[in-house]
């Protein structure tokens, strides 16, 4: 069908680094969009994953005012287990269009590894059709027709890409059928397309970790019409109309909205999965069947496995039952809970102190109460997932100060003087740089600015100062306002607190949502950290042990190379690419030593990391052990 549009333009963005293709897209898009696509496509090649560009080319061209519409294949997903069932399938469904050498075909992608283009096949006797076999056929100038319609280009959807190129691929004369697969080694899955099949999408084309992949098109036809189809594929501009993933609100296809969604992390190396551990909480585990050293745990001074903590947790359950059946206002308080309030009000030697069934509902809770619409909140760039969540959730006008830079909150507060209420919160510890704040500055700061004052201090609790009172003790200064942490980490239980004043805590038992709306702790869990805190309290050694467990790794890793910093428990090893860290967290992991990768988005793009977390429990063996496979690991990965 041949429909008269007017004004359209071609923009195409190519990235690359050292002459290596980083990303790549187009869009045909009304004369007025052409500055704003421009723009979001330079965003795009900008952030990609595989690194910064050191070169973009964003080229604009013109359209025939007769552009093509054609309608998107349909799309049907088929689940295989294995590479062979993957192949077999695709056999059978190409063997409908009469492709009967499926397996030789797929041979052919070690040809292709490298090529940008794709290869075209005599569909019978399998000859290469390409003028220029280097370079392959380049699909392109084609685009999804909804993108006209809508205001703003999506992001990069690779599912809704890969079936604007096989729509038009399938309408190229002689063209009788696609075969693609990634050349990804991680990414298995592909899809077939033709005609009569449509988009048939392989959950399992190819083995994981086989780097061949990329285009094969099937040509019948005469090879004096070979140019014909080139042209069209490389030349004629197409839109594709129903792309079925623009429809994604339709009942049905919300799953393939997801799918899609999930695929992109997938194929950005981000893709997360739980791992489990079949042993006590401690400084080893059990993963897949064989004993690794755990150095990522947040169990810093080996107390969730300690057996006056379980004994705790296991006469609590049979005192008051597993679950506390209730919020704390209405039947859920029982006298563990009320205890440790006490525990956690001594131990921190403040007024007051609330529990909540999390720390992350503590941060939310307690923020979302303190401050809302007309109030300003002052939060550290580098804060907690929770505490930027409980910033949204508030309505309060958010300023990001920047990384612990004192002199840039002092600035931001200035800013805040028509504000009812202003808060400054940050991290004590900082979960992915284990860096620390000034508290003494920045209570001199918020206190002149007449602002409250909220440090999260989960990773200080049990590992700042001396007994492990946290940054007030380790800076021997005052208490934030609200001293937030965790009982999850050090003191090896579940829950989150805030301690403070009696007016503070009972404002939070009156305001903070997540207290009032959600069932209490159990028993077990609270009474844990209760007997968690006298087990600190009577073995500081512990805190001691962990300080020079720090010293002893940061001092083994820099005598291989490596530098870290750390004044708290965790040390971080900085890889860059997501890929990279995640290929050294494997290489650790064969060594024996479980640190998972850190990635986007827990740590912005591009910064992925070895996160180690040290226990009091490692031993200075294990410890030498971890630095040597770790600067072997990183040294591999960063060649
Ligand atoms: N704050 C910080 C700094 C944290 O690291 C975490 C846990 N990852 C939390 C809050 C949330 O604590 P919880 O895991 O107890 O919900």
């Amino acid at each position: 069908m041949q429909e008269k549009t007017t004004g359209l333009y071609s923009v195409k963005m190519r990235a690359s680094r050292e002459g290596q293709h980083i990303s790549g897209a187009e869009k045909i898009v009304p004369a007025r969009r052409v500055a704003a696509i421009a723009s979001q496509l330079a965003e795009r090649a900008l952030s990609h994953p595989k690194g910064d560009p050191d070169f973009i080319n964003i080229k604009v061209e013109a359209q025939p005012r007769q552009i093509r519409r054609v309608k998107a294949l349909s799309v049907t997903t088929h689940e295989t287990r294995t590479p062979e069932e993957g192949l077999s399938l695709a056999a059978e469904l190409l063997a409908g269009d009469g492709i009967t050498r499926i397996g030789e075909i797929m041979n052919r992608f070690s040809e292709s590894h490298s090529m940008r283009g794709a290869m075209l096949l005599d569909a019978d006797t399998l000859e290469r059709l390409e003028p220029d076999p280097e370079r392959g056929v380049r699909a392109t100038y084609m685009d999804d027709a909804s993108s006209l319609e809508k205001g703003t280009a999506r992001g990069k959807n690779h599912y809704a890409e890969a079936i604007v190129l096989a729509t038009k691929v399938q309408n190229a004369p002689g063209i009788v059928a696609e075969i693609c697969v990634s050349d990804d080694p991680d990414y298995v899955t592909g899809y077939v397309a033709s005609k009569r099949l449509g988009y048939r999408r392989i959950t399992v084309l190819k083995k994981k970790g086989d780097p061949r992949g990329g285009r094969i098109f099937l040509y019948r036809g005469q090879r004096e019409r070979v140019a014909e189809t080139i042209e069209f594929l490389e030349r004629v501009p197409v839109l594709v109309e129903d792309v079925p993933i623009l429809s994604a609100e339709r009942a049905g296809d919300r799953m393939l909205s997801l799918a899609s969604d999930l695929e992109k992390r997938e194929s950005q190396g981000l893709s997360r999965r739980c791992r489990t551990l079949c042993s006590p909480t401690g400084p080893t585990a059990v993963v897949d069947g064989r004993e690794l050293v755990v150095l990522s745990s947040n169990d810093y001074l080996d107390l969730a496995r300690d057996e006056r903590v379980t004994s705790a947790a296991a006469r609590a359950a049979r005192e008051w039952g597993a679950g506390s059946g209730g919020s704390r206002l209405t039947t859920g308080t029982q006298p563990p809970h009320a205890q440790l309030e006490r525990d956690l009000a001594e131990f921190k030697g403040t007024e007051a102190a609330i529990v909540y069934a999390t720390g992350y509902m503590a941060n939310v809770g307690a923020i979302t109460a303190l401050v809302g619409k007309g109030d300003a909140i002052l939060s550290d760039g580098l804060n907690h997932a929770s505490i930027i969540d409980a910033c949204r959730l508030s309505g309060a006008d958010v300023f990001i100060y920047r990384h612990l830079d004192m002199d840039d909150l002092d600035r931001k507060l200035s800013m805040c003087r028509e504000h009812r209420r202003v808060l400054a919160v940050s991290d004590g510890v900082f979960s992915m740089d284990g860096d620390i704040l000034d508290l003494p500055r920045f209570l001199e700061i918020t206190r002149r600015h007449d602002a409250f004052s909220m440090v999260d201090e989960a990773h200080a609790t049990g590992v700042m100062g001396r007994t492990g009172r946290g940054l007030a003790e380790h800076f021997g200064c005052d208490h934030p306002d609200i001293s937030m942490g965790t009982l999850s980490k050090a003191l090896g239980s579940e829950g989150g607190f805030v301690c403070g004043s009696r007016l503070l805590i009972d404002y939070l038992r009156n305001f903070s949502r997540p207290f009032i709306f959600s069932t209490a702790p159990g028993a077990p869990a609270v009474a844990a950290a209760s007997a968690a805190i006298k087990a600190l309290e009577s073995e500081p050694q512990r805190v001691e042990r962990l300080r020079e467990n720090v010293a002893t790794f940061l001092k083994e890793l820099a005598g291989r190379g490596i530098s870290a910093a750390s004044e708290s428990a965790i040390v971080p090893v900085v890889v860059g690419d997501e890929r990279a860290a995640v290929a050294a967290s494997a290489a650790l992991e064969k060594d024996g030593f479980l640190v998972p990768a850190i990635r986007y988005p827990t740590v912005s793009r591009g910064s992925a990391r070895l996160r180690f977390a040290l226990s009091s429990a490692h031993t200075s063996e294990q410890l030498r052990a971890a630095a040597e496979a770790a600067a072997l690991a990183v040294r591999e990965v960063t060649r």
